[in-house]
C-alpha cells in the first residue's frame, strides 16, 4: 500500500504508564455492585430478602426495591456515576442502554440525586427501534425492561461519562421476549427443574438448585488502527472482502504461545482480567479465557468483555477484530463455550466422582448431554448460524457444520462396556465405581486430545467450539440448557418406569439402551476430513453448511414444540427469532455487496487504471528510445492481464448487483436469503479472486488497500 510507512511500536505516541503491581484479586469486580458490596451496603433484612428473591425466584416488594435502589445510587455516586441505564441485549447482536440522569428537580432551580425502586425495577424504552421479527406488527410497539436481580449492576466508563448499568430483560408490552436474556433465564429455570428432579430420583440430598456454568474462550485479532480505518470492509463489515494471503502465513507455527508482542501485551494488561491469555495459531490472533460463572452472568460478562476489548484497543491505537473470519485463508476466530452443570453446593455434575453415587450422577448427566446433542444437533447448529460464521464452519480449521460429540477413548470405552453389559475389573485405584460394577475412571489428562470436534468433553465439562467469536453466547447456551433439560426428563421417566428397587441397577439398564441409541453422534477422529463427512452422512447426522439452510431447524415442529413445552420460547417468539436471524443474514451480506462495489469501483479499478497507464506509457517510450523492434513482451503481457482482470471485475460486480436486485424483489425472507446465499455469495468469492490476482500485479505504491502482510505482521 502507498504512503503509510511501516509503523513500529516505539514510534507510537501512546503511553504505557509505569504501573505499580496490584494483584488482580484486589481490583477484580471493583466496579460491580456484587453480593459482597450489597451485603456491606444494605440493611441485613433487605439483603436477606434480596438474596431470597434471587435464589428462590421470589418477588421483591417495592419497599425493598426502594432501599436497594437508594444503596445502589449512593454506591454509584461514589464511583462518579451521573446517570443510570437499563442495560439490555436486544436482537441486534449488540447491547443497548437507555440513559437517565439521577437528578430530579427538588424546587425551583434545584435538583437532588434520586433513584427509586420503580426506576430500578422497570424501564420503558421504545421497542420499535429494535428488531422484533414481526411481533410488533401484531402487538403494541411499547416494550419494557425488567431488572434482572441475578446479574449485578455495574459501572461503565466511557470517555468522561460514568454510568450505573442495570442488567435487564427486554420484553414487549404483551410479555413476548424481545431480547437474548429472557429465554436464557427461562432455560436456566427449565434445566434447574429437570436436574433437581433427576437428582432427587438418584437419591441426592441437600441440593436446592442446579445451574448451568459457562466459560467462553474468546478469540480475536489485533491490528494497527491506521490500517483498520483504511479499509471500509473492516470498518463496515468486520472482515476483509478482498485481499491476498501473505507470503508467510501460519505455516511456521511460530505464533501459538509465542511471546506476545509489546503493544499487544500492554493491551492485554489494560483492564481486561482473564484467566488465560495467549497467542493463537494465526499471526496477530489471540485468545482470552475467562473465569467460568453461572450462565446468565457469563453471557452478560462476555458482552461486556467484547465491548471493553474494542474500546481498550482504541486506547492503544489498535483495532480489535471479533469477526469470525477477518482474513480469508488465515485461521478464523471462534468462541469455545465451555458448559457444565453445577449444584448450589458447588459440585460440578459432569465431574466423575469417588463414590458410586457421584459416578452414577456423572454418567446420567453425561449421557443426557450427549443424547441432547444427538437428538437436536440441527437446533444446536442453528444456534451458531450467522453470515460471518459460515466463513468458518467447515473451512477446515474450524469444526465442520456437522455436530458430533468427542468423548475421548476412555469414556467411549466406558460407555461401550455399559452398553455391552460387561464389567471391567478394577486394576488400580482409578475406577469408576457404579456400586454394581467397576469401570476405569476418566483421568483428565486423557481427554481433549481432539481439537477438531465441535462438541468435546474435556474432563469435567463440554466445550462447544462451533460458536462464532462475535456472536452472543446467549442463544447457544439457551439451546443447550433446553435440550439437556428435555433429555434429563427423558432419562428420568425411563428410570422411573423401571420401577426397580435398586436405583443403580435401573440407571444402568436405562443407560445401556440409551447409549445404543445415541452412538452415531460419537466421533473421536479428525472432523476435518472428507471421510468423516461421508461417514456422518451414512450415520444420518445433519450437515447444514449455510445459515439459510441451518436456520430452518428453528421452525420445525420438533423445535417449536420443544421450546414451548419448556416455556423457553413460545411458537410466536421462536418464529419471530427465525425471521430476525434471516434478516440479519440478508443485511450482513448486502452490506458486503455494497462495500465490494465501492472498493472495486472507487479503489481497485482506479488503481489498476493508473498502473495500466504507467505500463502503456513505458511500452511506448521504450519503443521510442530503442526502436519498434524492441522486445516489450513482458510489459505487454502484464498490461493485457491487468486489462482482462479489470474487465472481469467490472462484469462480475455488475452481475452481483443485478442478482441482488432480483433477490430484493422477493418478499419472502427465506427465499431471499436462499438466493443471496446460492447465487450472490459464490459470485462475491469469484470477484475476490480477480481482485486478489490483480493485487499481485499492480505496483505496491498504487494499491489503495492495506495488504494482509502489513496488517498481520506490523504492530
Ligand atoms: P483446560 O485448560 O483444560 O482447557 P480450563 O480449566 O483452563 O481447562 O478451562 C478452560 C475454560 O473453561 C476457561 O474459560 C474456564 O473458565 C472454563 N471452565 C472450566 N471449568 C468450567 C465449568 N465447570 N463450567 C464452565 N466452564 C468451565
Ligand atoms: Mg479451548
Amino acid at each position: 500500500m502507498k504512503k503509510s510507512k511501516p509503523v513500529i511500536a516505539s514510534e507510537r505516541n501512546y503511553i504505557i504508564e509505569k504501573e505499580k503491581f496490584v494483584p488482580v484479586s484486589e481490583y477484580y469486580g471493583e466496579d460491580t455492585f456484587s453480593h459482597k458490596v450489597m451485603k456491606e451496603k444494605l440493611p441485613k433484612d433487605t439483603f436477606k430478602k434480596l438474596m431470597e428473591a434471587i435464589n428462590e425466584d421470589k418477588i421483591l416488594d417495592i419497599a425493598t426495591a426502594d432501599i436497594v435502589a437508594h444503596a445502589m445510587k449512593e454506591w454509584a455516586l461514589e464511583k462518579g456515576a451521573t446517570h443510570f441505564a437499563h442495560w439490555f441485549q436486544p436482537m441486534t447482536g449488540i447491547t443497548a442502554e437507555k440513559h437517565d440522569a439521577f437528578v430530579d428537580p427538588s424546587g425551583i432551580g434545584e435538583v437532588v440525586e434520586k433513584f427509586s425502586g420503580k426506576q430500578l425495577v422497570q424501564g420503558e424504552p421504545d421497542a420499535s427501534s429494535f428488531p422484533s421479527g414481526g411481533i410488533r406488527a401484531t402487538f403494541e410497539a411499547r416494550g419494557y425492561t425488567a431488572w434482572d436481580m441475578s446479574s449485578p449492576a455495574f459501572i461503565r466508563r466511557n470517555g468522561i461519562s460514568t454510568t450505573l448499568c442495570i442488567p435487564t430483560a427486554f420484553i414487549s408490552y404483551t410479555g413476548e421476549a424481545l431480547d437474548k436474556k429472557t429465554p436464557l433465564l427461562r432455560s436456566n429455570r427449565a434445566v434447574n427443574t429437570s436436574a433437581l428432579n433427576m437428582l432427587k430420583l438418584l437419591g441426592s440430598k441437600n441440593v436446592k438448585k442446579v445451574y448451568a456454568t459457562l466459560g467462553p474462550e474468546q478469540e480475536y485479532f489485533l491490528i494497527d488502527m491506521d490500517y483498520f480505518f483504511k479499509r471500509q470492509d473492516l470498518v463496515l463489515g468486520g472482515r476483509t472482502i478482498v485481499g491476498a494471503p501473505p507470503a508467510k502465513g501460519q505455516e511456521l507455527e511460530d505464533q501459538y504461545f509465542g511471546s506476545i508482542k509489546e503493544r499487544m501485551s500492554s493491551y492485554m494488561h489494560d483492564g481486561i482480567p482473564a484467566k488465560t491469555r495467549h497467542n493463537e495459531v494465526a499471526p496477530s490472533q489471540f485468545e482470552l479465557a475467562p473465569v467460568f460463572e453461572e450462565a446468565n452472568l457469563a453471557v452478560d460478562h462476555n458482552q461486556i468483555v467484547m465491548d471493553t476489548m474494542q474500546s481498550v484497543a482504541k486506547k492503544h491505537s489498535l483495532a480489535c477484530l471479533l469477526h469470525e473470519k477477518p482474513f480469508a485463508k488465515i485461521n478464523g476466530s471462534g468462541k469455545h463455550v465451555n458448559w457444565s452443570l453445577s449444584d448450589n453446593n458447588g459440585n460440578n455434575l459432569l465431574n466423575p466422582g469417588n463414590t458410586p453415587h457421584d459416578n452414577i450422577t456423572f454418567l446420567v448427566f453425561l449421557v443426557a448431554a450427549v443424547r441432547a446433542v444427538y437428538k437436536n444437533a440441527d437446533i444446536l447448529r442453528a444456534s451458531v448460524a450467522t453470515y460471518a460464521n459460515d466463513h468458518r464452519l467447515g473451512a477446515n480449521e474450524a469444526p465442520p457444520a456437522i455436530i458430533s460429540v468427542f468423548l475421548g477413548d476412555q469414556l467411549t470405552k466406558i460407555l461401550a462396556n455399559i452398553e455391552k453389559g460387561t464389567v471391567n475389573k478394577a486394576t488400580d485405584a482409578e475406577i469408576i465405581d457404579l456400586g454394581i460394577s467397576s469401570l476405569p475412571i476418566v483421568s483428565k489428562d486423557n481427554t481433549d486430545r481432539n481439537r477438531t470436534s465441535p462438541f468435546a468433553f474435556t474432563g469435567n465439562k463440554f466445550e462447544f467450539r462451533a460458536v462464532g467469536s462475535s456472536q452472543s453466547i446467549s442463544f447457544p447456551a439457551t439451546v443447550l440448557n433446553t435440550i439437556v433439560a428435555e433429555s434429563i426428563d427423558h432419562l428420568a421417566e425411563k428410570i422411573k418406569a423401571k420401577g426397580a428397587k435398586n436405583i443403580n441397577q435401573a440407571v444402568f439398564e436405562v443407560l445401556k439402551s440409551e447409549i445404543k441409541d445415541i452412538k452415531p453422534v460419537l466421533f473421536n477422529g479428525d472432523n476435518y476430513t472428507k471421510e468423516w463427512e461421508t461417514e456422518a452422512g451414512k450415520r444420518g447426522l445433519p450437515n447444514y453448511k449455510t445459515t439459510p439452510v441451518a436456520l430452518k431447524a428453528l421452525i420445525t415442529s420438533k423445535a417449536l414444540n420443544l421450546f414451548e413445552k419448556y416455556q423457553v420460547l413460545s411458537k410466536v417468539e421462536l418464529n419471530s427469532r427465525y425471521i430476525i436471524y434471516l434478516e440479519k443474514y440478508i443485511k450482513d451480506l448486502e452490506i458486503e455487496v455494497k462495500c465490494l462495489n465501492n472498493i472495486c469501483l472507487n479503489q481497485v479499478i482506479p488503481a489498476a487504471a493508473a498502473y495500466q497507464k504507467m505500463i502503456a506509457k513505458a511500452i511506448i517510450s521504450t519503443k521510442e528510445v530503442l526502436g519498434t523492434a524492441a522486445v516489450v513482451s513482458a510489459q505487454t503481457e502484464i498490461l493485457k492481464k491487468v486489462v482482462d482482470l479489470v474487465n472481469s471485475i467490472y462484469l462480475v460486480n455488475k452481475d452481483i448487483l443485478a442478482k441482488v436486485e432480483v433477490a430484493n424483489a422477493v418478499h419472502d425472507e427465506a427465499k431471499k436469503a436462499d438466493t443471496l446465499c446460492g447465487k450472490v455469495k459464490p459470485k462475491m468469492d469469484e470477484l475476490r479472486e480477480y481482485v486478489d490476482e490483480l493485487e499481485g500485479l499492480v505496483d505496491d505504491e498504487l494499491w489503495p488497500l492495506p495488504k494482509f502482510w502489513e496488517m498481520l505482521f506490523i504492530s
